[in-house]
């Protein structure tokens, strides 16, 4: 049996006429960047995500550039992020002259460890800036405790979180801000690349309107030196039908992650625990296992796609040599690289394909 690790037809399919309505407005209208389709789908993003503003930017790297350059993170500052991410985390950081310094992760939620936040935190530090890996949040109350104490500023990179809830309350409207990616792979994706920034701060959402722009408030006067973040109408009027479907898509995602929960009770497989605080979107369905690499291509000897978020932490990157991490720094950090892997969890998997994976699982490792 062949087991993709995500398919992005079967979700498409049953929306194809509706999408394609949507993107028909915006051919007829020609108004393709920003503009009312953008406007209307930026109101509905900030309802769902609990903010009062949310503002479409050209994607979530864009979005943690963009919110980071709104809080005027500059040369000489410090930002303190976590190792285990994707790049733009840390590239966004880096990109505006600033430092990243890189925080210790939980173990079983491979989220970044307030303690450790708290250690590395200098008269430099400006800002945190945690991830919410996977779909799970990261520990915001006490990271926002942190921050109150050190009067630091708190940006999520929410791009794997959309909808994820801490407490009850959704991921973006914790901090000052929240970034959001629609990179296709993410639970809301676009038909290419976009993002947004969400916040609940009237100044900081005038000043990422700017920035997006060029730092322009009127064409052509620009009032500071911003990027250009712009998202395109196509864009939104994709996201803006995909929305309405997001929850049923998250609650078919925490099924299939139950059932994997459920099969591969009792193993030698560590499923991901999730905090009871929590409810997980599932951006991914992260196993760890000693002998990942033998694992992975077990499973794709019998047909099975899975894959690796992530291989080589950020504190090793060749490009953060300058910052002199090496390896032990960050032992958690490091040893969840080698032994993670993401297994298929997308909304329309088939029960049957799923029901295989975690059988395969079970045959390889009981073997060895
Ligand atoms: C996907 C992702 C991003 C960047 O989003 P893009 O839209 O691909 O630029 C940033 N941070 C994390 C944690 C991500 O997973």
């Amino acid at each position: 049996m062949n087991v993709k690790l995500l398919d992005l037809v079967p979700q498409y399919a049953p929306l194809r006429e509706e999408i394609q309505r949507a993107m028909d407005q915006v051919c007829d209208a020609q108004s393709l960047i920003l503009g009312p389709h953008v406007e209307r789908f930026e109101k509905k993003l900030a309802d769902y995500c609990q903010t009062r503003h949310a503002i479409g930017v050209s994607s979530g790297t864009d979005a943690i550039l963009c919110a980071l350059m709104g809080i005027g993170i500059q040369s000489g500052d410090e930002v303190i992020c976590p190792s285990f991410t994707f790049f733009a985390t840390a590239g966004c950081i880096a990109r505006l002259g600033a430092k990243p310094v890189f925080a210790e992760i939980d173990p079983k939620t491979f989220n970044i460890d307030p303690a450790d936040i708290e250690r590395r935190i200098t008269p430099r530090t400006r800002a945190i800036l945690p991830v919410h890996l996977f779909g799970q949040m990261a520990q915001m109350e006490r990271i926002n405790e942190i921050a109150r104490r050190h009067n630091l500023v708190v940006i999520e990179d929410a791009a794997q979180a959309i909808g994820a809830r801490r407490d009850g309350r959704p991921a973006c409207s914790w901090g000052l801000a929240g970034c959001l990616s629609f990179y296709p792979t993410k639970n809301l994706g676009a038909f290419g690349d976009a993002g947004a920034i969400c916040t609940n701060d009237d100044d900081l959402a005038e000043r990422c309107r700017k920035l997006r722009v060029h730092g322009s408030g009127h064409t052509y006067y620009h009032e500071m030196i911003g990027g250009m973040f712009r998202l395109a109408a196509i864009q939104a009027a994709v996201l803006e039908v995909k929305l309405k479907y997001l929850d049923a898509w998250h609650d078919q995602r925490r099924k299939n992650a139950a059932m994997y929960d459920k099969l591969l009770a009792g193993s030698a497989i560590n499923t991901p625990p999730i905090e009871p605080e929590n409810q997980s979107i599932y951006n991914q369905y992260c196993i760890r296992v000693p002998n990942r690499d033998h694992i992975k291509q077990a499973l794709a000897d019998n047909g099975i796609g899975s894959a690796i978020y992530y291989p080589l932490p950020l504190h090793l990157q060749p490009c953060f040599a300058y910052l002199g991490g090496k390896e032990g720094d960050l032992p958690v950090t490091e040893q969840a690289c080698r032994e993670i892997l993401a297994l298929p969890i997308y909304p329309e998997l088939p029960e049957e394909q799923l029901r295989y994976v975690a059988k395969t699982l079970l045959d390889i490792t009981n073997v060895r």
